[in-house]
């Protein structure tokens, strides 16, 4: 065994792992990686069709993103942001506030007039990963809304959430309240607040959803009066006006962990509108679904529009909290941000002894290296060579996705933009599931693994999620593999 995978298994506990299972075995070793390849300690060389759990944008050792971090690491690495400010983070700040405010259509009428995108988001505060931009909007809107909707009225007294069925917000214990997945919440759930949490649109296992199973994303052939949006209208309808929402969390376009479930099309627009017209803040968790993952590249280039960065903006809503992370940094460092609204903004000014600062921060707030990958990182998604190579990444995902659906055991294969989901069943006609002891998902990606090819399973199912670099024949290889390993599994 390579002395450094001796050291890992003696030492490390690593997240979201048996580790009696990790300690049977050699793991694998990255010493480096270039593009779309990762390579391990032993020389073998594997494609990273995940990207690195969701992180990667442009490929491991981007030439730019490698010379900003360079140029910054010699200015300095870190200082603090409690009372200081700085250069890359003051710019970047600027930046996303400039992209979450760019619209996929300026000229849309009546729709753009709504209340929906007529929102400016013109805040950001800056914390380390995904779970800390969802707990920084969570505490803001928790308090935002104890300060606006006011006591005298005895509302909000304690502001409560709504979030999705199988939401997966973070791992800290405010993000995991918003969370509604068993199999990783239950267990914590005497440490975590309550909060109520509403169907989901997932058209492919919908209750409501009459169609028999056909060879085709369950949204396009879907049967059904889109009952999914009523029982969000019912949520909101059935509070109290003294307690009504606070806050309606949501990923947008497609619940990442949740088993990658993307929501038919106008689904969020209509969610958002029930939210709002029940005067709820709306949180939009793109913490995977942003920087360009959802795709629509094609749609740009044709309308020679600059890139629309944010899955709201594919339906034209705007949030009033915006939490990234991820991809922010190119997938580089850890850094995230939440974006929110002048009107947030304001309800936490007023005279140092009134107390009303948001008390909350992090060592590494507005760390330089992070802001300095990220600005690099908007650079590139924003040049033509990126939009053009995420148009045609889309495309030959769609074109190679196309050929799973002659295996039986592929019962749905649902794609929003770069990101794809392949859904394991027994038998596609019956859509039955297997057990998760079943390890149908694990047992897949480990095949997948031994030809070249890295991913990890959402049970059973599993996720593609290239680096916008990765060529058509990469992707051709990723899902080659993919269905090589599906069929060597469920032979006989
Ligand atoms: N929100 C979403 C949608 C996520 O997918 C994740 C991580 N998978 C998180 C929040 C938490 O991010 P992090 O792991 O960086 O804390």
């Amino acid at each position: 065994m390579h002395p450094l995978a001796k050291l890992d298994r003696a030492f490390v506990w690593h997240p979201f792992t048996q580790m009696r299972d990790w300690l049977q075995h050699e793991p694998i070793v990255i010493s480096s990686g270039h593009g779309a390849v990762l390579r391990d300690v032993q020389g073998r060389e594997y494609l990273d069709a995940n990207s690195s759990i969701w992180t990667n944008l442009h490929g491991h050792n981007h030439p730019q993103l490698n010379a900003a971090i360079g140029r910054q690491l010699r200015k300095i690495a870190h200082s603090s942001a409690l009372g200081l400010a700085n250069e890359p983070a003051s710019r970047l700040a600027a930046q996303l506030v400039q992209s979450a405010n760019r619209f996929y259509d300026p000229n849309l009428g009546s729709a753009h007039k709504s209340q929906i995108v007529n929102r400016q988001l013109s805040r950001v505060f800056f914390s380390d990963d995904g779970s800390t931009a969802l707990e920084v909007a969570l505490k803001l809107a928790y308090e935002y809304t104890r300060r606006t909707r006011g006591t005298s009225l005895g509302r909000a007294a304690r502001p409560r959430f709504l979030s999705l069925a199988g939401a997966y917000h973070g791992d800290t214990v405010g993000a995991m309240s918003l969370g509604h997945i068993d199999l990783f919440h239950k267990s914590f759930s005497g440490l975590a607040f309550k909060t109520d949490r509403v169907m989901a649109p997932y058209c492919y296992r919908c209750p409501f959803n009459r169609a028999r199973p056909e060879r085709a994303d369950a949204r396009t052939y879907r049967q059904c009066h889109w009952e999914c949006l009523d029982q969000v209208e019912q949520k909101f309808s059935a509070r109290k006006q003294r307690d009504a929402y606070a806050a309606f969390v949501v990923e947008p376009l497609i619940q990442g962990a949740a088993g990658m479930i993307p929501q038919p099309a106008g689904w969020l627009k209509r969610a958002a509108e029930i939210a709002r017209s029940h005067g709820a803040l709306l949180i939009a968790d793109e913490v995977m679904t942003g920087f360009g993952r959802t795709g629509g590249a094609k749609f740009e280039i044709r309308n020679s529009r600059s890139p629309l960065l944010f899955a709201c903006q594919h339906e034209c809503v705007q949030p009033d909290f915006l939490c990234l992370a991820k991809g922010m940094t190119g997938g580089y460092l850890p850094m995230a941000a939440t974006l929110t609204t002048q009107k947030v903004f304001d309800a936490f000014l007023g005279e140092y002894e009134e107390f009303k600062t948001f008390f909350h921060g992090h060592s590494f707030t507005g760390n330089q290296l992070g802001a300095a990958a990220s600005l690099a990182s908007l650079k590139i998604l924003e040049g033509a060579a990126s939009v053009r190579q995420r148009a045609r990444l889309e495309q030959a995902l769609a074109m190679e996705l196309a050929m799973l659906w002659d295996l039986p055991n592929v019962g749905d294969v649902r794609q929003v933009g770069l990101i794809a989901g392949i859904e394991l069943v027994k038998d596609w006609r019956t859509r039955e599931p297997f057990a998760l002891r079943e390890r149908a998902g694990i047992h897949v990606c480990e095949a997948m693994a031994e030809r070249g090819v890295l991913t990890r399973p959402i049970g059973n199912v599993i996720v593609l999620m290239p680096p916008y670099c990765t060529t058509d024949a990469q992707v051709r290889q990723m899902v080659g593999v993919l269905r090589e390993s599906v069929r060597a599994n469920f032979r006989g």
